[in-house]
């Protein structure tokens, strides 16, 4: 998610944000912007939207130059965690004309009161056009009895539970707001006298913008040409909670490594989950008459968690090496983000290839981030045995993941989770995976690697636990897909 108010450059500059983006969503991508139509002395909004990767949606250049004229913007790169990712209609930004002009929506997460609202909505007569949790924001500002936009939308997020940052464009402001838990990140930014926000902060850097803090959880920033002269934002309030429940796996995964999420940056946690992980699960010694043990990343993903890994081990004196076993092929998507398993299966299997010579008889680390339904580590493992190694030991930097989320990443249903369907039993997953030993990084060390930059500070790792911190009220019980028909 991105949004931009007060330049002159504004599609180009979401459309390089997005770019950065492109990790968190890669089934669809759109930019709304907001022009002055001087003649007609009114706004226009402008929209483009597409299934496909920043690159493909944007790839006529006229789009962001001749139709996303306007000097504020909002855009979003989709992954679906409500409502079908085949739909156009679910595409964000979602945008609406009402009596009081236009307003356009670009979120993060998952609103958990989702029926409830929906419900109360459609007992009001109200026409869906998505299937959505995101458009009942846009009814909830555009319903609201509150005269000021800002009250409108304090009015309507004080109605909606669950995890969210969400950029709102408006004819002439542009807001950031954040729920009160802070479950998704959100950074605050200026460039060249104009303000940015942005899921990540490599956003900012591929714009050259400056990183000014995060939207706080339970904040509305509100931008508007008041801001641009006096260089200032204002901030509303919709309540915090009495603590933050951040959540733990974009430091895992989900975050690029050149971020800073959560006021701290990505790189620096990844590397401490992985000399954890070298302090609880050390690397095996190589026989004497050995090559040195192989410590490998699955590239991208755990890189930066191999680096903290490895470095650990060479500190305690373990006779291992670095190196780069398994090739990845950039030009796919990452696994887990696609919908449905065959694709997931092919996805691998297109994805990466070994490198034999570094992997042949020889003792095998491999490190990765976190084991889902188990089909990915499965399908790697099996590429590293063909491969013909001595042993291969993989070591995760999470704990198993046991229960689905509902505050915006896709994790399957329990039932599909090999956690639960090998009921716990490490060894039991070991063996269907094909490996020498397998090592979760424990859940207190995953605590204690995580950052704890203010007295609120706490994470949500109820896919680890089953414990929800802010209530689901029922999704566990409901499709994903239930509005889709
Ligand atoms: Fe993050 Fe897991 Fe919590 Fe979802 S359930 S918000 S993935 S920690």
């Amino acid at each position: 998610m991105f949004g931009i108010f007060g330049h002159p450059d504004a599609s180009v500059m979401t459309y390089y944000g997005l770019h950065a983006l492109q990790h968190r969503g890669q089934e669809a991508a759109g930019i709304v912007t907001s022009e002055y139509d001087a003649q007609r002395e009114r706004y226009r909004f402008n929209i483009h939207k597409d299934h496909g990767l920043v690159l493909s949606v944007f790839a006529n250049s006229k789009i962001l130059t001749d139709l996303l004229r306007g000097e504020s913007a909002i855009g979003h790169t989709r992954y679906s965690t409500t409502g079908s990712g085949d739909s156009r209609n679910n595409i964000q930004p979602l945008k609406v004309n009402f009596k009081d002009g236009h307003l356009a929506v670009s979120h993060n997460g998952n609103f958990t009161n989702t029926m409830e609202l929906r419900s109360m909505l459609e007992a009001k007569g109200t026409l869906f056009q998505t299937t959505t949790d995101t458009e009942l924001a846009l009814h909830l500002i555009a319903q609201s009895d509150q005269k000021e936009m800002t009250d409108k939308i304090i009015d309507a997020f004080s109605q909606i539970k669950g995890a969210y940052s969400i950029c709102i464009l408006t004819d002439d402001k542009l807001f950031a707001v954040r729920d009160p838990y802070g479950v998704r990140p959100l950074a605050f930014g200026k460039l060249e006298g104009s303000f940015v926000f942005a899921s990540e902060t490599c956003a900012f850097d591929i714009i050259n913008a400056e990183y000014i803090r995060d939207v706080q959880p339970g904040e509305v920033i509100m931008i508007d040409r008041h801001s641009l002269s006096s260089g200032k934002e204002t901030s509303f309030s919709i309540g915090q909670a009495e603590k933050f429940r951040h959540c733990i796996f974009e430091y895992i995964y989900f975050a690029r490594p050149d971020s800073l999420i959560f006021e701290e940056k990505v790189d620096k946690v990844r590397r401490k989950l992985g000399k954890s992980l070298a302090e609880e699960s050390p690397s095996p010694q190589a026989d004497d008459d050995e090559k040195k043990v192989a410590v490998i990343n699955v590239p991208d993903s755990s890189n930066t968690a191999t680096l903290g890994y490895f470095n650990r081990n060479v500190k305690d004196n373990k006779n291992l090496k670095h190196e780069i076993g398994l090739i990845r092929s950039h030009y796919v998507g990452r696994t887990f983000i696609q919908p449905g398993q065959d694709k997931r299966k092919m996805k691998v299997k297109t994805k990466f290839n070994t490198v034999r010579g570094v992997i042949n008889d020889r003792k095998i680390v491999i490190i990765d981030d976190s084991i889902v339904r188990g089909t990915t580590s499965k399908l790697l493992v099996e590429l590293v045995q063909k491969a013909g190694p001595k042993e291969v030991h993989l070591k995760i930097t999470s704990p198993p993941v046991v229960a689905p989320c509902y505050y915006g990443m896709d994790f399957p249903s329990r039932d599909e989770l090999i956690a639960n369907q090998m009921k716990g039993d490490i060894g039991g997953i070991r063996d269907e995976l094909g490996l020498t030993s397998l090592h979760y990084l424990s859940f207190r060390s995953l605590k204690e690697s995580v950052p704890y930059m203010n007295p609120k500070t706490d994470y949500c790792t109820a896919c680890f636990t089953g414990e929800y911190p802010i209530s689901i009220n029922g999704l566990d019980k409901m499709n994903k897909h239930q509005f889709d028909d």
